[in-house]
């Protein structure tokens, strides 16, 4: 299976959205959890997973700039080293960017690693709220600068023209296609985009307010080197590579190995989806609430959970370890500890559960919490993710393969990584009914 689309994400999540997209739309796809190590090695080829499509997932968001684009180009030498015919930069729908950068810096490193002169910049995703008219971005029925956006702590986002917020991040020449033009369709859309480029603008913000929309520029999009947006616009892409009878019909794309194994849940979130979830499991499932507070010390906390397992691990429904808390406790651990170490204590503290976990054969494992995720992912060692089929929008169960333990060979492990808000109240139940 030849690679056809090739991802950087700059965040996580972001990439499992992304990836997530692409499966939805037909492309058999694999998460790769930052730049593959090979890539790194000169003149060797990296072994990239065999898929349609590889997300590289990095955490640049909010890097210095010479980070980001360094750690960009080399996942785009990657994936081009792969045989990757087309890149996509994915960013997030509320394209989270400083006057600095990310955005404008790594699209316009990328473009000059591909010899490009032009891709455009549509952060579009109308089904999650999220619109472009006349360059300006709408969360919901707000503009992007006053969706609260506009106080994020590290990318505040207080001008909603995009074409001028683009502009502070790059030399190129920013241009806009507009409702009008994209109302029309793909043909008009590339039209637009040969003459902006003849014009000398290097990049396109594009307006999308609806699905349809999206489709009709991922199709004007075929013949670019570089497409850059959210995942909204990435739905049209796989069209392109079926159109060009590179793709065959895949109504497995979402197939993933089968998952045998003991269950469990582990939930580092607060977010209030999350607090709503774990009130849902008290009444249905074995739950287990650490303390942090009274007992501030992961190796203990671990301790304790990984003794309450015992007798309790089934492989029809799941065990539910849980360090989330209302808002009152936390602040107070992290009044006791700080914030930063109040987060590593119970990163550390669930990162270790999974591990004793895995250990006990769970192989059905859901995490709750985008941190959370991350510290559970890096201590089971796993570095890429096969995308499933999504159990609630954004939370698609992967499957990854795990390192050999002491030796032994070991198959996998299937994963749903929540970022904390996302999923149904009976998410914890649900997610095991459907793999
Ligand atoms: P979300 O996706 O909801 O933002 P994250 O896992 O990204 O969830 O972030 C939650 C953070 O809160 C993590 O750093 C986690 O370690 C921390 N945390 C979890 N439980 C507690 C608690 N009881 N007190 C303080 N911090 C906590």
């Amino acid at each position: 299976m030849p690679l056809l689309l090739g991802c950087v994400a700059d965040d996580f999540t972001g990439a499992t959205d992304l990836a997530s997209m692409l499966v939805k739309n037909g492309m058999s796809c694999v998460q790769v959890i930052g730049v593959p190590p090979a890539a790194e090695r000169h003149g060797e080829a990296p072994s990239l997973p065999e898929a349609d499509a590889v997300v590289v997932a990095l955490k640049s968001r909010t890097a210095p700039v010479a980070q980001a684009v360094a750690e960009s180009l080399a996942a785009a030498e990657a994936l081009l080293a792969g045989g990757a015919r087309q890149l996509f930069f994915k960013y997030c729908s509320t394209f989270d960017s400083t006057d600095e950068g990310n955005i404008g810096p790594v699209a316009d490193a990328l473009l000059k690693r591909l010899g490009a002169g032009f891709a455009i910049a549509c952060p579009a995703f109308p089904a999650n709220g999220r619109s472009i008219y006349q360059g300006h971005l709408f969360v919901g029925a707000r503009l992007l600068s006053e969706s609260g956006m506009e106080n994020h702590p590290l990318t505040p986002m207080k001008d909603p023209d995009l074409v001028r917020v683009l502009s502070r991040q790059t030399d190129g020449g920013v241009g806009l296609v507009p409702f009008a033009v994209v109302e029309q369709g793909a043909a008009a859309i590339r039209r637009e985009f040969t003459r902006l480029a003849e014009a000398g603008r290097r990049h396109a913000i594009v307006d999308a307010v609806s699905d349809a929309h999206l489709h009709a520029i991922g199709e004007a999009c075929a013949g670019h080197a570089l497409v850059t947006g959210g995942s909204g616009v990435a739905m049209g892409l796989p069209e392109n590579f079926r159109r060009a009878g590179l793709l065959p019909p895949r109504s497995d794309a979402a197939t993933l190995p089968r998952a045998e194994g003991l269950c469990a849940v582990v939930a580092g979130s607060c977010s209030r989806a999350t607090l709503g979830q774990i009130g849902f499991a008290r009444d249905h499932l074995p739950v287990l609430e650490l303390d942090a507070l009274a007992m501030p010390d992961a190796g203990a906390l671990a301790a304790q959970a990984l003794d309450w397992v015992e007798g309790r691990l089934d492989a029809s429904r799941p065990v539910v370890v849980a360090a989330s808390a209302p808002p009152e406790k936390v602040a107070a651990l992290q009044a006791k500890l700080g914030r930063e170490a109040a987060g590593v204590l119970v990163e550390d503290a669930l990162a270790a559960v999974a591990e004793g976990l895995v250990a006990r054969g769970v192989r059905r494992l859901v995490v709750a919490g985008g941190e959370t995720s991350g510290a559970v992912v890096q201590r089971l060692g796993v570095t890429s993710l096969r995308i499933g089929a999504e159990i609630d929008p954004g939370v698609p169960w992967t499957f990854a393969p795990l390192p050999p333990a002491a030796g032994v060979p070991q198959a996998g492990i299937h994963l749903a990584l929540k970022s904390g808000n996302f999923g149904a109240r009976d998410f914890f139940l649900k997610a095991f009914q459907h793999v």
